[in-house]
């Protein structure tokens, strides 16, 4: 596992105190709820990496995991890689000020993060992309970087269902020009664990 080894390095409010841009990183991103730090546990195989329960504060920050540094192969130096989570704040418990804030500060990172390789977007494969997802995918369309969506939650629907949300989503990306993959995903049930984490290591090596 690429991503195992995930370590919590720093929360930030504001873009300039990341770390140095410099390596490659992959951002997390996702509704308040989504499932996003199930997501990221079950990526790294970290149980408390990031927090799943309700703390409000935690979700208002931008929390940044280093991960091993990756192998590139033959004559390559291994790649400072990293994991950032976004704050996500598409509910409405969350004062219009602050959304304002994290919206101006997410595209500013989205747009200009050069070591930012690619975003992995967590949705609940039961709800259609919401307009906090729009935004994210118009994101990643205007900046043409490359978007993993991941449809979580998968076992609280059937089988068909999933594969039906999975089409949906594939062909909106493409009529959108929203560059980029898309999978089935369950933290619970451990569902695409493997091929989320391969996808995001291609990712950060790209
Ligand atoms: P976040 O706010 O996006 O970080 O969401 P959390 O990871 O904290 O998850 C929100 C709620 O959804 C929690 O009650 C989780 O236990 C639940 N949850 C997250 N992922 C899954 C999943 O894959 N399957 C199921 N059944 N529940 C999940």
């Amino acid at each position: 596992n690429p991503l195992q080894g995930a370590q919590f390095v720093l929360a930030a409010h504001r873009l300039g105190q990341l770390p140095a841009d410099r390596g490659a990183e992959v951002a997390f991103a996702g509704r308040s709820n989504a499932g996003k730090s199930s997501a990221l546990n079950a990526l790294a195989g970290h149980k408390g990496l990031a927090r799943t329960s309700k703390t409000p504060g935690r979700t208002q920050q931008m929390v940044v995991f280093a991960l091993p540094p990756l192998a590139q192969g033959e004559g390559r130096p291994p790649l400072e890689a990293r994991l950032v989570d976004l704050p996500g704040y598409g509910y409405a418990e969350v004062p219009a000020e602050l959304r304002e804030h994290w919206k101006r500060e997410i595209d500013a990172y989205l747009h200009r993060r050069g070591s930012l390789r690619g975003v992995v977007l967590i949705v609940d494969i039961r709800h259609p992309p919401k307009p906090f997802d729009r935004m994210m995918l118009d994101f990643c369309a205007a900046t043409a970087l490359p978007c993993h969506v991941l449809l979580t939650k998968a076992d609280k629907v059937a089988r068909g269902q999933a594969a039906a949300a999975l089409e949906a989503l594939r062909r909106g990306m493409r009529e959108d020009g929203v560059p980029g993959t898309a999978q089935v995903f369950s933290s619970t049930a451990g569902t695409g664990v493997e091929e989320a984490r391969e996808r995001i290591a291609e990712l950060l090596r790209t």
